[in-house]
């Protein structure tokens, strides 16, 4: 009797309408989903429950969730991952960004951006990498990930140029020691006619199990040829950032007489090297990027090189920086590729950036929205376009981060008294 009464219980609460309406955490009804691994484009629900995304189809049912988000006229993306921020901020004097104030706190920029992992891009290095993942990679909502400087101490100003702070044993011990976290090597700043500091970052990479190094090519008097960088140094997968800097001791990717790309540049991309954005406060010059797009050579993948010097700069935001791509003419799926799948394969972290069913809830819901905007670069060049991205909502780990307009329901979820369920304790932010 006992055991048939328990039967009928189980399956009463099977087909009760209350557990039916708990089946998902969130419905995104109505969006232009664009998701580039998967060959997604077009507009389609989308489901999640246990901060996993759990389905995506024409027709989801919005009274089976617990919050339902109205993305009718928006693009449905998955989160987007910075690749070159610098966010290993201190109190340390004189320490720029490793340790100092020239670092952010990721949390404060990347939810109204539509981002949910950065990578810091060498701000810390072997010996200061410990205090940075106490500091901040720990205690932050954004998904913190990290290249490891070559140089021991990391970012610290005129410190980078002593070759005898770049250890590669020690570098790729720690990277190893903390593979879940530490995706590449990063070499920044170094100014001499000397390749010592590129051999030594991807000896680093190649002894902690082959992970990618991103280059910041520094400068030298006469440039380095990036022919060589491209081709005989750095690896397939290794990743040139600020791609579209000009300066005098640089050598740049398109030839300044014939305002071409260098045809080496095409042969270095087929022979698997990444160019990355890298925007910061000079390292883009549409002096290089708008020849480059007239013949269709667009970034592997935009970033920010986010630091308190480029967000107050012309680069403003993550947002900025693909608004400029999309009114330079790239397509605005590629914009999307290049801040999702891109850059997750070229971290070699390809369970993110995209929405397949399973993967971590991280989604972006963007605008494109209508006006008169000014894009300008360091140079005081100036682009006019009539379109630009705006954040709507940000999902990350299942969670709503950050809602521009109210556009779930409800807004906030209430909190319920766990020892009175008739009260509801206070309402908080999801
Ligand atoms: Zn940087």
């Amino acid at each position: 009797m006992q055991k048939t009464y328990f039967l009928l219980l189980v399956l009463l609460s099977l087909l009760s309408p209350a557990v039916m309406a708990q089946s998902y955490d969130i419905v995104i009804k109505d969006g232009h989903v664009i998701d580039p691994k998967n060959d997604i484009d077009a507009v389609m629900d989308i489901a999640i429950i246990n901060n996993k995304i759990a389905l995506i189809s024409k027709n989801i049912d919005a009274k089976q969730a617990a919050d339902v988000i109205e993305a009718k006229g928006m693009y449905v993306v998955p989160g987007l991952i910075d690749i070159h921020t610098h966010n290993f901020g201190g109190t340390q004097p004189d320490h720029q960004y490793e340790n100092g104030n020239l670092g952010l706190a990721p949390d404060g920029f990347t939810f109204r951006n539509g981002v949910t992992t950065v990578v810091d891009a060498g701000s810390s290095g072997w010996r200061t990498f410990s205090t940075f993942k106490t500091q901040t990679i720990d205690n932050s909502r954004t998904r913190v990930l990290a290249f490891l400087n070559i140089v021991g101490e990391g970012m610290r100003g005129d410190y980078e140029q002593d070759l005898n702070d770049m250890d590669p044993r020690m570098t790729a011990l720690v990277a190893r020691r903390y593979k879940d976290i530490i995706v590449g090597i990063k070499l920044a700043h170094y100014e001499g006619h000397d390749w010592t500091p590129t051999d030594r970052a991807v000896e680093a990479g190649t002894a902690a199990k082959g992970i990618p190094v991103m280059i910041d090519f520094g400068g030298s008097t006469p440039p380095l040829p990036i022919e060589e960088l491209f081709l005989k140094h750095l690896r397939p997968g290794d990743i040139f950032t600020h791609c579209f800097g000009q300066f005098n001791d640089r050598e740049p990717i398109v030839d300044l007489a014939t305002k071409k790309v260098k045809p080496f540049v095409y042969e270095a991309r087929k022979r698997g090297i990444a160019f990355d954005v890298g925007y910061g406060n000079i390292s883009f010059a549409y002096s290089q990027a708008l020849p480059a797009a007239k013949e269709g050579f667009f970034p592997s993948s935009i970033s920010t090189d986010l630091h308190v010097g480029s967000m107050n700069d012309a680069m403003k935001d993550m947002l900025t920086c693909m608004t400029k791509f999309l009114a330079m003419g790239m397509p605005l799926h590629d914009v999307i590729q290049a801040c999702t799948s891109n850059p997750a394969k070229e971290i070699k972290h390809e369970e993110l950036g995209n929405l397949s069913v399973g993967s971590g809830a991280d989604v972006a819901i963007l605008s494109v929205v209508d006006g008169k905007f000014g894009l300008f670069d360091y140079t005081g060049y100036k682009v006019e376009a009539s379109k630009k991205f705006v954040c709507e909502l940000t999902i990350r780990a299942g969670k709503i981060v950050y809602d521009l307009n109210g556009i779930a329901s409800p807004i906030y979820q209430p909190k319920i008294n766990t020892k009175n369920p008739q009260t509801v304790l206070i309402t908080e932010n999801h």
